[in-house]
């Protein structure tokens, strides 16, 4: 398993955050000049939409690294859930592939609760679940575990997709880093995020051609701690 700890690390600098968004806006912003340029001159039709749909893409860029922004601002608290259930309803979001894709669920702990930011976490499992989706071309399976073992709960997401190069393991969460045509390279960044803010840990196991495996690992101790202090201080205010 690779460590992903170098990776969170990097996600706390602000400047690389700053730089790939410096990047990612420039690139459309240029060709939308660029064509501005040539619409002085000639038919304007085919231009006007090109600027258009890069401009799109300039703010879509935008969007989606303020959403993963923003949760760190957005005080959602933590409250107990059960990863089983979350599981098993954002599967229920991929019924229209199960046609190709085999769901193998092996949950051993049903009953288990991990305290959380319950709307974080399943962002963080849906774009887990998307890109196995993703990475599996044809036909496949998907295989979702969930046990606890020591003082922890583990969440295993095992693909049989395309797997993932050596060399580009370590660019995993990096924002904006995609290897698919309509990709934003957000998924993983929302999830390594999220992981961290938890601290828990995400370890990635891939083999190309093969498939790839995400294992998520809970720390209950410390989150029920966490847990135990956020809705005690809820209570306190008389939020809940
Ligand atoms: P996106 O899905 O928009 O490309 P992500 O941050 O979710 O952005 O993923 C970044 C990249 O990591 C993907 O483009 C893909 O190359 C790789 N990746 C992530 N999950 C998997 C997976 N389960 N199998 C193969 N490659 C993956
Ligand atoms: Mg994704």
């Amino acid at each position: 398993d690779t460590s992903m700890d170098s990776t969170l690390s990097r996600l706390a600098s602000i400047g690389q955050i700053a730089a790939g968004i410096a990047h990612e806006v420039r690139n459309p912003l240029t060709t939308v000049k660029g064509f501005l340029q040539l619409m002085e001159e000639e038919s304007p039709h085919m231009y006007l939409e090109i600027a258009s749909s890069e401009l799109d893409r300039a703010i879509s860029t935008l969007q989606n690294l303020l959403q993963v922004s923003k949760p760190d601002l957005q005080d959602e608290p933590y409250v107990p859930i059960n990863l089983c259930i979350e599981l098993e309803s954002l599967l229920y979001l991929f019924q229209d592939q199960i046609y190709r894709v085999r769901i193998e669920r092996n949950f051993r702990n049903t009953d288990e609760i991990v305290y959380g930011k319950k709307n974080q976490l399943k962002k963080a499992f849906f774009n887990l679940l998307k890109n196995a989706f993703e990475a599996i071309p044809d036909k496949g399976t998907i295989t979702i575990e969930h046990y606890r073992m020591g003082n922890c709960v583990y969440i295993r997401i095992r693909d049989t997709g395309v797997g993932i190069p050596a060399e580009k393991l370590e660019l995993l969460g990096t924002p904006f880093f995609t290897t698919k045509d309509e990709g934003t390279g957000m998924g993983l960044t929302q999830v390594f995020s999220t992981i961290y803010q938890h601290g828990a840990k995400i370890d990635v196991d891939s083999t190309v051609r093969a498939g790839t495996t995400f294992t998520i690992q809970f720390p209950t101790d410390v989150t029920h701690q966490m847990g135990v202090i956020d809705l005690d201080l809820q209570y306190e205010n008389g939020q809940s």
